[in-house]
């Protein structure tokens, strides 16, 4: 049994998009009430700290934090056609980046094995200077920088399986080799980037893995794309602590994606990982909510991955062997990544 520290606090609520926005509280809501009704003893509840100025200076510039936090004076400011503020915005933010920090910090201070932490609003869109995508701070990006620029970490996995790709994730770290990051996302859709092509530039090359799969794949291709492409790299990678931008939009109910993914794949690709971290880094995982909008989809398929994150690290996974659509697509990125990584 793995114990799992489990970031949940109400005042993620407190961040307004907007009425009929799709990133909304309830949102939180469904997901603490699911892990209220889990009654797992060995789950263990972390209020989040607040980042720091200088953690979010990590992947944000000063002056675009100036922006968001002088927000807090207006009832309302927009940066894009998706993306609002209330007052309460800088401070729900600096929360949700504050609470990946608290779960790779109890990881750390091994007094869990691994973590989930329910935050709100996502990040993944987050750029150095700009709001996007209903994001502010790139959450799970700032986790990442400061586990290497502060504790001394070299190298680590990002894998992002929201049905969107996190664009703002991909290019914080385009040009570095520390960070490997690896985006399962439809396309074409919502932004537009996470090409095959898009692999990383200089230093950085051959450790952005994009695989962008058209609307209508579920759990049997993103299985075999885990199988056949995502874990040999990362084996190979050898991370030193995984991080999941876990975005549940790419759930069948979902009403923003097309992808048809279940809460049982879902406990799949988290027993993936969770094994990768197993081989690679003791176990050292982090999970953190990026989208997913459908509130039963949210509760359900949170439920399976926090319940595997507590399970032992050897439990059986069976090989994908269905979703041969995903082949081409699989074939493609392995083309694109060759020079740079072993497939067999
Ligand atoms: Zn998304």
């Amino acid at each position: 049994m793995n114990r799992t520290a489990l970031i949940a606090d109400r005042r993620y609520l407190d961040h307004f998009a907007g009425r009929v926005h799709p990133e909304r509280p309830e949102r939180v809501v469904a997901m603490i009430e699911m892990a209220e009704r889990l009654q797992r003893p060995d789950l263990k509840l972390y209020a989040p700290r607040a980042a720091s100025l200088a953690e979010l200076e990590l992947c944000h510039r000063d002056d675009y934090i100036a922006a968001i936090a002088h927000t807090a004076t207006l009832e309302r400011a927009n940066f894009d056609p998706d993306t609002h503020t209330s007052a309460a915005t800088f401070a729900t933010a600096t929360l949700a980046a504050g609470g990946v920090l608290t779960a790779v910090e109890a990881v750390l201070a091994g007094e869990a094995h691994n973590a989930f932490a329910i935050v709100r609003p996502p990040g993944h869109h987050a750029l150095a200077n700009r709001a996007m995508g209903f994001c502010f701070f790139n959450n799970v990006a700032i986790a990442a920088a400061a586990l290497i620029a502060n504790h001394g970490l070299r190298r680590v996995l990002i894998l992002d399986w929201d049905v969107h790709h996190g664009n703002g994730t991909q290019e914080l770290f385009y040009a570095s080799p520390q960070v490997l990051y690896m985006s399962l996302h439809q396309y074409p859709f919502y932004p537009g980037t996470g090409l095959f092509e898009e692999v990383g530039a200089g230093a950085g090359a051959g450790y952005t893995v994009n695989v962008p799969m058209p609307a209508s794949f579920g759990d049997d291709e993103y299985l075999r794309a885990f199988d056949s492409l995502l874990m040999p790299i990362a084996r190979q990678f050898k991370p030193e602590f995984v991080l999941i931008s876990s975005g549940f939009d790419c759930h069948f109910r979902d009403p923003l994606g097309g992808m048809r993914v279940t809460e049982h794949g879902f406990l799949a690709m988290a027993r993936r990982m969770k094994r990768l971290a197993a081989e690679s880094c003791g176990g050292r995982l982090v999970a953190a909510l990026e989208g997913g909008y459908d509130l039963r989809a949210l509760a359900d398929s949170g439920r399976e991955v926090i319940e595997e994150l507590g399970r032992a690290d050897d439990e059986p996974i069976a090989p994908a062997e269905n979703g041969v659509r995903v082949i081409p697509v699989i074939e493609r990125a392995q083309y694109f990544h060759d020079e740079f990584w072993r497939f067999s």
